[in-house]
């Protein structure tokens, strides 16, 4: 291995450069490997081709700290396009962010415990769920969401969708033959928040796809689910009670269960605007 006075070790064909972001390592190789892209939460490594002896020359004649900086800004860009896309895929709802959630209005969940599932997404990685479980208009799926906004900031995809609609594009690709299909297309969000779920209609039809996407999802990938239904009442959401006990285990098995409490602020802010409008 060859250090070079800057940021930069050659090892064999390839040659790393220590980029001033910390969460990327620029790998050059000779090899064409424009798209070959490693991307994980913490870090991003990004291969370029290059020719690695004319990338040494420039490196020794002192260019490393331009050509870092070139390289640095192209890797940004790119970085951010991605963070565009997973922003994009994951059609979270628009302002519902941790910077516009008041957490003083709300009891049993608190900005510690929503910040660490953000900064140690280790949970995301283990295909472990989140359960949300509060009365309406507490809080939910704003928290949800917000969750949602700091795991895409971190590299991790996510894709939101009130339950309802969830099950109604699975009942369609199961009418089509396409179930297995479209759950494993879902497998590329590591995490699927399904928001509501006390809303989904009881049909045979609709809880059997629900149960699927639970069953094919468990230890694989992350639920984050909201719901104003406490579990002794998820009777009336699946058809039969083997298969509510069985979801419920399954959900569990692996959770973190956070309950809202407190006020509705839905009602809250509707009451404070009618008291200022008289
Ligand atoms: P739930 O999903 O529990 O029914 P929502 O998350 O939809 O409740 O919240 C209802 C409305 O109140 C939304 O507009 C949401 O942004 C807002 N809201 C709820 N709780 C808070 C809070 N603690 N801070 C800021 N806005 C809140
Ligand atoms: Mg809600």
């Amino acid at each position: 291995m060859v250090s070079s006075p800057h940021c930069m070790t050659k090892t064999g064909d390839s040659l790393s450069c220590h980029s001033p972001h910390p969460s990327i390592n620029l790998v050059m190789t000779k090899s064409v490997t424009q798209k070959s892209k490693t991307v994980s939460a913490q870090k991003v490594t990004l291969k370029l081709s290059c020719n690695v002896a004319l990338f040494g020359n420039l490196a020794a004649f002192g260019a490393a700290p331009v050509l870092a900086h070139v390289l640095h800004n192209v890797l940004g860009t790119r970085e951010d396009k991605r963070l565009q896309r997973y922003h994009k895929e994951s059609e979270l709802p628009p302002g519902k962010t941790l910077t516009s959630f008041d957490f003083s209005a709300l009891e049993g969940v608190s900005l510690q415990q929503i910040n660490a599932l953000i900064q140690n997404p280790h949970w995301v990685e283990q295909g472990e769920n989140l359960l949300l479980f509060g009365a309406s208009g507490i809080g939910k799926t704003h928290l949800a969401s917000s969750i949602g906004y700091g795991l895409v900031e971190a590299g991790i995809r996510v894709r939101f969708s009130s339950a309802t609609h969830m099950v109604q594009e699975l009942q369609q690709a199961k009418q089509n033959l396409g179930l297995a299909d479209a759950l494993v297309k879902l497998d590329k969000f590591s995490v699927l928040i399904l928001d509501d779920l006390g809303y989904v209609k009881k049909t045979a039809q609709e809880t059997s796809v629900l149960f699927e996407l639970i069953a094919h999802r468990y230890e694989r990938g992350t639920l984050i689910i909201t719901s104003n239904q406490a579990f002794k009442d998820w009777d009336h959401l699946f058809d039969d009670s083997i298969i509510t006990v069985a979801a419920i285990d399954r959900l569990v098995h692996h959770a973190t269960i956070m309950n809202c409490e407190g006020e509705s602020y839905r009602r809250k802010a509707s009451l404070k605007r009618m008291a200022s409008a008289q």
